[in-house]
């Protein structure tokens, strides 16, 4: 069912939550909104403004790294000033509960893990924004770092000693999902009896199918995003309103 009014689904959520083993909940870009950093795909989200670039136009070509970079740190004060919102502090006091364990993410701002949610217990889909890796060589490199190098050589950013190109460590369109994190969504996807997908438009595949996957096992789905989703048909509750406000219910 599809609930617009926030009171009435705070209910059957609660129930939901209540009744529940093993919660995962699985969250997209719409749980940081409020925390000033835009989605992707709403009105005035990042895509309407600007194409991604893939990951084979970062590696092929110098003018494309450039422009990633100068893209990444016109973010930068957004991502520094972000603070966790209402629905990643809910998310952490049910984690806090022992109700989920785990919790999955496309999101790349690291809000879970400060929201007091360890780092052990979060699993990165797309990898993280906050710190930069050597893509061959896999050495990390801090963004202050990395900023000061950009700034001394014109907004150029160079390569690692070893050679290899210094990028985000997020996973870019193109660019291969990362083993350990896809095998350990799957299996917090296949132990939970609660699916909760919390602002994601749920279009992005491979992560996409954990929701369906979490449904084929038997779990319970429930999706909170104030647009339609990709699965309001085969969710057991569909909560369409803002996260924030449906969420704040459950901070401890
Ligand atoms: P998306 O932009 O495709 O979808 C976000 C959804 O959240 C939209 O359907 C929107 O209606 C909804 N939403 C936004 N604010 C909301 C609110 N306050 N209450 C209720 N619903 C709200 O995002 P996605 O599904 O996560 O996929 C986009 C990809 O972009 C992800 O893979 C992610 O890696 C990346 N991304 C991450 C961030 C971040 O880390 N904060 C930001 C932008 C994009
Ligand atoms: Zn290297």
């Amino acid at each position: 069912m599809i609930s617009t009014d926030i009171k009435h689904s705070v209910e059957r959520l609660s129930d939901m939550v209540e009744t529940s083993r093993r919660i995962l909940p699985f969250t997209g870009a719409g749980i940081s909104t409020e925390c000033g950093i835009p989605d992707f795909r709403s009105p005035g989200g990042i895509w309407t403004r600007m194409p991604p670039i893939p990951f084979d136009a970062f590696v092929a070509r110098q003018e494309m790294r450039d422009e990633t970079w100068r893209r990444r740190f016109a973010m930068e004060e957004q991502f520094r000033a972000a603070q966790p919102g209402r629905g990643h502090r809910a998310l952490a006091s049910l984690h806090a509960r022992g109700k989920a364990p785990t919790i999955v993410t496309q999101n790349i701002d690291n809000l879970h893990q400060m929201s007091g949610v360890p780092a052990s217990a979060v699993v990165e889909l797309h990898g993280n924004t906050t710190y930069a890796i050597c893509l061959d060589c896999e050495k990390r490199f801090e963004l202050s770092w990395i900023k000061a190098q950009y700034d001394a050589y014109q907004g150029r950013v160079r390569d690692c000693d070893c050679g290899g190109f210094i990028k985000t460590a997020t996973v870019s369109f193109g660019q291969p999902m990362p083993d350990a994190p896809m095998r350990h969504a799957k299996n917090a996807t296949l132990e939970c009896d609660l699916f909760l997908a919390v602002g994601s438009s749920l279009v992005v595949w491979p992560a996409a199918g954990f929701p369906l996957m979490a449904k084929r096992n038997g779990a319970r789905l429930v999706i909170i995003n104030r647009e339609p989703t990709e699965f309001d048909e085969i969710a057991d509750l569909v909560v369409r309103g803002d996260i924030g406000d449906v969420l704040a219910h459950f901070i401890l």
